[in-house]
């Protein structure tokens, strides 16, 4: 069975936005492939942040994991501060990555110019990144679209040590290739951008109804619609992509026949997609609640997932170690 790893920031309870676009493929994937699954929390502390909240963060992200239907009994799912080697393998790995390619990095431009200072740690943040790939000599890597260029990094990284200190006949690290996560990117329900905390635009997967409908109801639909006798363009419509993600295939296609022949409004259509997020979501927040009532199996199963993790990382770092001199 090949191996998948993959990384979530602990951003505190999942959205729909990391539901949908990611973590419903973990769900997917675990059954598929040798699952390590890692909550970020070194990835974490590159800005400014609270220790308190960190860890707050770090919880609800397992919780919603696990709620989400990650089987800490399937997959390794674990934190990455538990297992040090990470940063161990990323030192070693900054000593064979070129400098230029860290520069040239979107993410790394993108918000190295709009902040005064930026530390090394943004910068670097892809090396960590395919150490945490690489320490599990992981073969696939679950990606969205906008992280197909830290993969390609994590590549180059691999073939560069590799040249060094393995051969090309018998390359010791696999350049892990990008399982591009099916979901498109999910909108936030202002339809302006991609559903992201920072956006302030998100449902939380853990959401009560109520809270729920209050944004569902007047999100933004297709602007041609603006009579219900306009007919729509369901493709336009962020409400139709949610549809697709919840509802059965059957209803996705009475929704766009109804829209684009104005059989109904978009209130009517939303009441429908909110009945198919409920049955979804309902049970996912009855785990939610159960997990936060035995805390000890949580912290159990994060600490089987991290011993699991670290018994390949050192595995990992002593042939590293060998073949570096440094044994
Ligand atoms: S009917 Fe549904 S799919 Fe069509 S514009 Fe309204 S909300 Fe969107």
């Amino acid at each position: 069975m090949s191996r998948v790893f993959s990384g979530i920031q602990p951003s505190g309870e999942l959205h729909l936005g990391n539901y949908l676009g990611a973590i419903k493929n973990w769900v997917r994937l675990q059954g598929e492939y040798e699952s390590f699954f890692c909550i970020v929390d070194y990835h974490a502390i590159i800005t400014a942040y609270a220790p308190d909240d960190l860890r707050r963060r770090r919880r609800d992200m397992a919780v919603s994991l696990v709620a989400a239907g990650i089987d800490p009994a399937r997959a390794t799912l674990f934190v990455q501060s538990r297992v040090p080697e990470h940063t161990e393998l990323a030192w070693i790995f900054n000593t064979v990555t070129p400098l230029g390619e860290l520069e040239r990095q979107t993410q790394f431009k993108d918000k190295a110019s709009r902040q005064e200072s930026v530390s090394a740690g943004l910068l670097n943040y892809p090396v960590l990144q395919a150490a945490d790939i690489l320490l599990y000599l992981a073969e696939h890597v679950p990606v969205g679209e906008d992280q197909v260029q830290h993969l390609e990094l994590s590549r180059v990284v691999a073939r560069r040590w590799n040249a060094a200190f393995a051969t090309e006949e018998a390359p010791y690290f696999p350049e892990p290739k990008a399982l591009l996560t099916p979901t498109r990117r999910v909108m936030g329900l202002d339809g302006q951008a991609k559903m992201s905390k920072s956006m302030g635009n998100t449902v939380g997967l853990l959401e009560e109804p109520d809270a729920i409908w209050a944004k569902l109801r007047p999100a933004v639909t297709d602007p041609a619609r603006i009579r219900k006798t306009d007919p729509g363009t369901p493709e336009v419509c962020n409400i139709y992509h949610l549809h697709k993600a919840f509802s059965p295939p059957a209803v996705v296609d009475e929704v766009a026949v109804k829209c684009s022949t104005a059989a109904w409004g978009c209130i009517d259509c939303k009441k429908v997609l909110f009945e198919h997020m409920n049955a979804e979501l309902t049970p996912i927040r009855r785990r939610a609640a159960e997990i936060r009532e035995t805390p000890a199996l949580l912290d159990d199963a994060l600490a089987r997932g991290a011993a699991r993790a670290q018994e390949v990382a050192r595995g990992t770092m002593a042939e590293v170690k060998t073949r570096m001199g440094l044994d």
